[in-house]
């Protein structure tokens, strides 16, 4: 039987925004991380990552210097799954596509021991049916961490309807370990953060849409009034439009209530391709020094 103790190698599969993150805190607990991805290039971008960030945490004192250097080391990174053959626990992080999961899991089980645990960082999949494509059902859960991993407070923790007591209390001491708090949700669309926030941005683009008021006038009405630290829009740029739209098709087919319908112009912004941040457009425009906002 699974128990913290027992975990001491964790796999962390997908090497993009939230794997690196996710690997970067794992390695700063102690333990040993191995970092798969299908592609080279995303294994050295996140190495590099991880390197810059725990630098920008020495900077604050918020770790030392030998702490990084080791943390480093305890981090190997490969392509095949072989390598993940004696972890105790791995977490799946890869692209949000259920059946890039599907295969992950199917590629996973015939190498990992039968008692190992796997969890997902899915931020919207049901967990019950990623578990379903496992052979351990009882020991699967969802383990869903918060983007910059680094630096936010929360993993959501994710019952599938199949997860066994000992996985949940083994991932729920897990994650006080790794320093961070737990907010324990049932598996139900969206969870419990995407399932109000969400919601609340869809809100903000229709206040928009509907000429309410005009971006500035909304992320200013927000943060000063109801203290928010970003505003709605700044924030779904921050998340990605096409992540916005995707969890709000989720609510919308999932739940089957009007009120969760994808706010017209969201999906305009995400047929122009004007996807926030990451794009350089979305409700702001980031061509320049400072965001200005587009309406
Ligand atoms: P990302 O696009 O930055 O990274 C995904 C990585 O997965 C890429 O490096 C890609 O090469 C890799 N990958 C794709 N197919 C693979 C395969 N078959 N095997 C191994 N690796 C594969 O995405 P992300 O933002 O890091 O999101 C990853 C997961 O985390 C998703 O499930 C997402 O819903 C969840 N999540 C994201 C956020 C967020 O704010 N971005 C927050 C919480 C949870």
């Amino acid at each position: 039987m699974a128990s913290l103790e027992d975990i001491k190698t964790i796999g962390v599969i997908g090497a993009g925004q939230m794997g690196n993150g996710i690997a970067h805190v794992i390695a700063l607990a102690g333990y040993d991380v191995r970092l798969l991805d299908i592609s080279q290039d995303a294994l050295n971008k996140a190495f590099d990552a991880m390197g810059k960030n725990m630098d920008r945490q020495v900077k604050k004192e918020l770790i030392t210097a030998a702490q990084k250097d080791d943390a480093l080391k305890r981090v190997s990174t490969g392509t095949e799954y072989s390598f993940l053959s004696d972890c105790d626990l791995v977490i799946e992080a890869a692209t949000e596509n259920e059946e890039v999961k599907k295969q992950i899991f199917k590629a996973l089980c015939p190498v990992l021991g039968p008692e190992a645990i796997i969890a997902t960082n899915t931020s919207s999949i049901s967990v019950t049916r990623l578990a379903s494509y496992t052979d351990r059902p009882s020991k699967f859960m969802g383990m869903h961490f918060m983007n910059p991993v680094p630096l936010m407070k929360l993993v959501e923790l994710i019952r599938g309807i199949a997860t066994d007591e000992v996985t949940y209390r083994t991932i729920h001491e897990l994650t006080k370990k790794l320093g961070k708090e737990t907010a324990s949700a049932e598996d139900f669309p969206a969870f419990i953060v995407n399932r109000i926030l969400l919601p609340m941005i869809n809100e903000a683009i229709y206040t928009l849409y509907e000429g309410v008021g005009n971006v500035k006038s909304i992320d200013t009405a927000l943060r000063l009034g109801a203290n928010h630290p970003m505003g709605p829009l700044q924030l779904a740029d921050f998340i990605g439009l096409d992540t916005c739209l995707s969890i709000m098709h989720v609510l919308h087919d999932g739940l089957a209530d009007t009120k969760y319908r994808p706010c017209p112009l969201l999906v305009k912004y995400v047929e122009a391709g004007w996807l926030g941040r990451k794009a350089g457009r979305g409700f702001y425009d980031y061509s320049g020094d400072e965001p200005v906002p587009t309406r």
